[in-house]
């Protein structure tokens, strides 16, 4: 099979409704990569979207202005905050309210890696990923938890990765964060399951964004190669599955770690 066959076709998945209107979003990491993919999807089935930054403003204000001139019922709004930092937490909850009243759905996306191996690993580098991944998880979740309690259809979808479950060389930082969050979104599913919101966690492979554009090109094939589908994730693959679990259809899904990583660990 060719890789080309097995890829998204975007002309065939024009929305014929608006499946997502009258939902309210929150995209942490919404400026750039997976993030901003998610956003775009999120607002093109009609979402009402905060799409959050840490620094990337125009960026943010880009993605923003094209869901809210799209032909869609979808629009959006930019929120700053860096997701370690509880204080711009509280100062975008507060944002965020003002402008939209609650979420019904959250989607912790924020994430970075520092990769180096376990013996030079320095301190700054291990917390600077767990800060963000976990961390930033952590504080975003329980800052929105009354809201996700409350609404109809509540919904968190964490983003980790195949990192998580398999490990990599150069990466005990980000494996160390991606497979806390495992074990995060089962308990949060758990607690949150008497009010009807579900908690679930997505484990992509490798993904065309900035972050495997930083890969040299040898390593990007060597990894290509290892993988059965024969070519990274497309962000709008990753946005169309945290579409489906923002929707009210995917209500009976929680607590679950759902794979998409072209088959790597079959
Ligand atoms: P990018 O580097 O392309 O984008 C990262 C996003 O996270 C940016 O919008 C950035 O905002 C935001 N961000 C980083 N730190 C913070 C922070 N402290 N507070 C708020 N926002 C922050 O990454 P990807 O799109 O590739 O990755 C997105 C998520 O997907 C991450 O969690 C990553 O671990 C995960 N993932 C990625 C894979 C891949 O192959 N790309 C594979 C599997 C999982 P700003 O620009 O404003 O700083």
């Amino acid at each position: 099979m060719t890789p080309e066959l097995t890829e998204p076709r975007e002309d065939l998945e024009q929305p014929s409704r608006q499946p997502l209107t009258g939902r309210t979003c929150l995209v942490t990491g919404g400026s750039r990569g997976i993030g901003r993919g998610i956003a775009r999807e999120l607002g093109r089935y009609g979402a009402t979207v905060a799409v959050n930054y840490r620094s990337s403003e125009t960026a943010a204000h880009e993605v923003a202005d094209e869901i809210t001139e799209a032909d869609t019922e979808g629009t959006a709004h930019p929120v700053q905050a860096d997701v370690t930092n509880r204080t711009e937490i509280e100062a975008m909850r507060e944002a965020v309210h003002d402008s939209f009243g609650p979420i019904d759905v959250l989607v912790n996306n924020a994430g970075i890696t520092c990769d180096g191996t376990f013996q030079n690993m320095t301190p700054e580098d291990w917390h600077r990923v767990i800060d963000v991944s976990l961390h930033g998880t952590f504080n975003c979740t329980q800052a929105f938890y009354d809201d996700l309690e409350t609404v109809d259809h509540g919904r968190v979808i964490t983003i980790s990765s195949v990192i998580g479950k398999q490990g990599n060389v150069g990466q005990t930082n980000y494996a160390a964060a991606k497979s806390g969050l495992f074990g995060f979104t089962r308990s949060l599913a758990l607690e949150l399951a008497d009010s009807g919101t579900t908690a679930n966690c997505i484990a992509p492979g490798f993904t065309c964004t900035e972050m495997v554009d930083a890969i040299p090109d040898k390593i990007q094939d060597e990894l290509r190669a290892e993988i059965p589908l024969e070519r990274f994730a497309e962000v709008s693959e990753v946005a169309g599955l945290v579409r489906y679990l923002a929707s009210a259809k995917s209500g009976y899904i929680t607590g679950e770690v759902i794979d998409m990583n072209g088959g790597i660990d079959l």
